[in-house]
């Protein structure tokens, strides 16, 4: 009976909202859509190009190789909403895409937003979403729902930690007991590693590389930690001082090197987070070591890096990738659990 209401409602979906990518779930049935949260659109315009249909993954390969008249942006950055009426139009792109048995009515949203987001930007979460096409919106902090989807004792009276390297940010928490204790989020990912690159090659070899070309140089070769055998790749870009093309050769070391700032940047916030714990937590934590998830958790030796930078023992998750996603679908199918511990937007109207 429950159920068959339930299902006049519409379903509740749990929507990892990410810088770089958006995964969709619908509770009771899993993973639905995973897709670059990127859109296409005429420039200068807020018009999607492809008849509307470049969203998500054609957007992604449009990326760097457009035409003059076509630009290529992503709604989000470092975490939060910077193009809200593209992020409205990606989330309702995405939204119909899995709404494929026609939904009496409007679902209910489950979102993952990062820690540091201030009122204001939860406000164009929750506008977003309910424009969207979402009945009423949750909200949960990504680093509570990674710290869930890898499967951390998080409801247990014992210190847990996660380190989720995003595209625009990193969310490190402790919790215990269902909260968290001590959080921080930095605003450097697999962006500002990218930038990083680039910076590396302008000031060392005067070739000037796009973003996706360096993300593709980073996740080929990239390293936190010297590798068994390093790696070397070739590089294409612009010569920064006749101004044609060209190619170099780097090596797994000299990217190493690039990353170096960046990363410190990663180990601060783990130790500032550390820094706030009490003892008694700190004590687990010597033991338990933290999980690492998030798509920059996939960075070779990043887990040695940070054991040896903290003293923890740190793993990476099984599915990085999906932490976050896991982990709000988890929340969504056992709301009665968890549901006085997120946020709605139905609580501050
Ligand atoms: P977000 O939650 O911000 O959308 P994700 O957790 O989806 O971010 O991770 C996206 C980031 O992970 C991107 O910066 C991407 O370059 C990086 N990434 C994906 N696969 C790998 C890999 N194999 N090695 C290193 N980085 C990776
Ligand atoms: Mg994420």
């Amino acid at each position: 009976m429950l159920h068959r209401l339930r299902g006049l409602l519409g379903p509740d979906l749990a929507i990892d909202l990410g810088t770089a990518n958006t995964l969709i779930s619908v509770a009771g049935e899993g993973l639905v859509l995973n897709e670059p949260s990127v859109v296409a659109v005429e420039e200068g315009t807020h018009q999607i190009v492809a008849g509307g249909c470049a969203v998500g993954r054609l957007a992604k390969q449009m990326q760097g190789r457009t035409p003059g008249s076509v630009t290529v942006i992503r709604p989000l950055r470092e975490g939060v909403i910077t193009d809200f009426e593209l992020c409205e139009a990606m989330l309702r792109y995405f939204i119909r895409k899995v709404r494929r048995h026609g939904w009496g009515l409007k679902p209910r949203a489950l979102v993952a937003v990062p820690g540091c987001i201030t009122p204001v930007e939860k406000r164009a979460v929750y506008n977003s979403a309910h424009r969207a096409g979402a009945r009423q919106v949750l909200l949960m902090t990504e680093a509570k729902a990674a710290a869930i989807g890898v499967g951390l004792p998080v409801g247990e009276p014992v210190a847990s930690m996660i380190c989720d390297i995003g595209g625009g940010t990193t969310e490190v928490a402790v919790l215990s007991m269902s909260d968290v204790v001590a959080a921080e989020s930095v605003r450097v990912g697999g962006d500002a590693l990218d930038r990083a690159i680039v910076d590396y090659l302008r000031r060392n070899y005067s070739l000037r590389i796009g973003l996706t070309m360096a993300e593709k140089i980073r996740i080929e070769i990239g390293s936190a930690y010297p590798l068994e055998a390093e790696l070397v790749d070739e590089v294409r870009g612009v010569d920064s001082i006749s101004g044609l093309p060209r190619k170099a050769t780097i090596t797994s070391e000299e990217v190493r090197e690039a990353l170096g700032d960046p990363l410190a940047r990663i180990i601060e916030t783990i130790k500032s987070v550390l820094d706030r714990c009490s003892p008694d937590l700190a004590a687990d934590l010597v033991d338990n070591g933290l999980v690492l998830a998030g798509g920059g958790a996939l960075t070779r030796g990043i887990d040695r890096f940070v054991t040896e930078q903290t003293g923890l023992p740190a793993r990476v998750a099984d599915d990085a990738l999906s932490a976050v996603a896991k982990g709000t679908l988890i929340c969504l199918e056992h709301l009665g659990q968890w549901r006085k511990t997120l946020e709605s937007s139905d609580d501050d109207v």
